[in-house]
């Protein structure tokens, strides 16, 4: 936020940013701001890295600051819901929030990393198998939205009491082992690094999916992706569903439409440095 003149005009530059630690590596900046431009916005999203204890009391300070909006990512999006005034069904059923919008002295949260992913598929999930591997926040994410879009869900999960656990809280199947299904989703942080390997996920022995969806993205191909797309699965990258979720941020702090295109390109160009 900058002050041009006390009498003449004050510009206001409206901030918004993803709140994470660590946050060095985010596409979300790039991303968000060629969003701004393409629709002609003068409003700027920044990196605001904090650690946990200093979380609830950096949000706070945002909106005094100029600030719209913020995403929430890693550790801090189970405290995003915890410190909002009101919180819409998918972030509350999920327990987790990735974006915040101040309006009004309020403190909004909500949660589009599951709409995201929705947004991301190339077809209605109502009626198909699914099986999401992963239980912690990007899995549970997972596992409602798909639920939520009338698919049958089951999760496996490395640590099967974790598993457990989601399926208890949001109505869906647990398994012990991976079984086959029509839409496959990788929510473990397996191909994070480009050393991972598919061994680390037990599927080589099912049938591999019609569609697949791997929420890990990088700058490599993910083995997730690579064994996926080698049993004839169609599949959709973590970068397409970071695209979706940012776009529906977007929307709700602007209102206006996302520029998907211009979004999804600023996202590919961007390196994780
Ligand atoms: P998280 O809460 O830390 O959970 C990590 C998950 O990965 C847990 O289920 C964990 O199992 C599992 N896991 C870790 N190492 C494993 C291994 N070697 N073998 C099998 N499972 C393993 O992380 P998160 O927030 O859910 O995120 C998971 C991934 O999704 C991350 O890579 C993140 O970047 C990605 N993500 C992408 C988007 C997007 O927009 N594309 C959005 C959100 C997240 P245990 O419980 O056994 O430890």
């Amino acid at each position: 936020m900058y002050v041009v003149g006390r009498e003449v005009a004050h510009r206001l530059l409206t901030l918004t940013g993803v709140l994470g630690d660590p946050v060095g590596h985010s596409r979300s900046p790039a991303m968000q701001n060629a969003a701004f431009e393409a629709v002609g916005l003068d409003w700027r999203y920044v990196k605001l890295p904090v650690a946990a204890d200093a979380f609830a009391e950096t949000v706070r300070a945002l909106p005094g600051s100029g600030y719209r909006g913020a995403n929430v990512t890693i550790p801090h999006k189970e405290a995003a819901l915890a410190a909002a005034d009101e919180a819409d069904d998918a972030a509350r059923a999920i327990g987790a929030a990735n974006t915040l919008t101040f309006e009004g002295g309020r403190l909004h949260a909500t949660n589009t990393d599951a709409p995201g992913l929705i947004a991301a598929l190339p077809r209605e999930p109502r009626g198909l198998s699914a099986l999401v591997l992963g239980a912690g926040g990007a899995g549970r994410a997972a596992a409602w939205a798909l639920r939520e879009a009338g698919a049958e869900v089951s999760v496996w999960n490395r640590t099967p009491e974790r598993a457990a656990v989601l399926a208890k809280d949001l109505g869906v199947a647990s398994v012990e082992a991976p079984t086959a299904a029509e839409l496959v989703v990788n929510a473990t942080s397996v191909g994070l690094k480009p050393a991972d390997a598919i061994e680390e996920l037990p599927v080589a022995w099912i049938d591999p999916p019609t569609l697949a969806i791997d929420l890990v993205y990088g700058d490599h191909e993910t083995p997730f992706a690579a064994w996926a797309e080698a049993g004839g699965a169609e599949v959709v990258d973590g970068l397409e569903v970071l695209v979706r979720q940012g776009a529906l941020s977007f929307e709700r702090w602007t209102g206006r439409e996302a520029p998907l295109d211009a979004m999804r390109k600023a996202a590919r160009a961007s390196s994780r440095a």
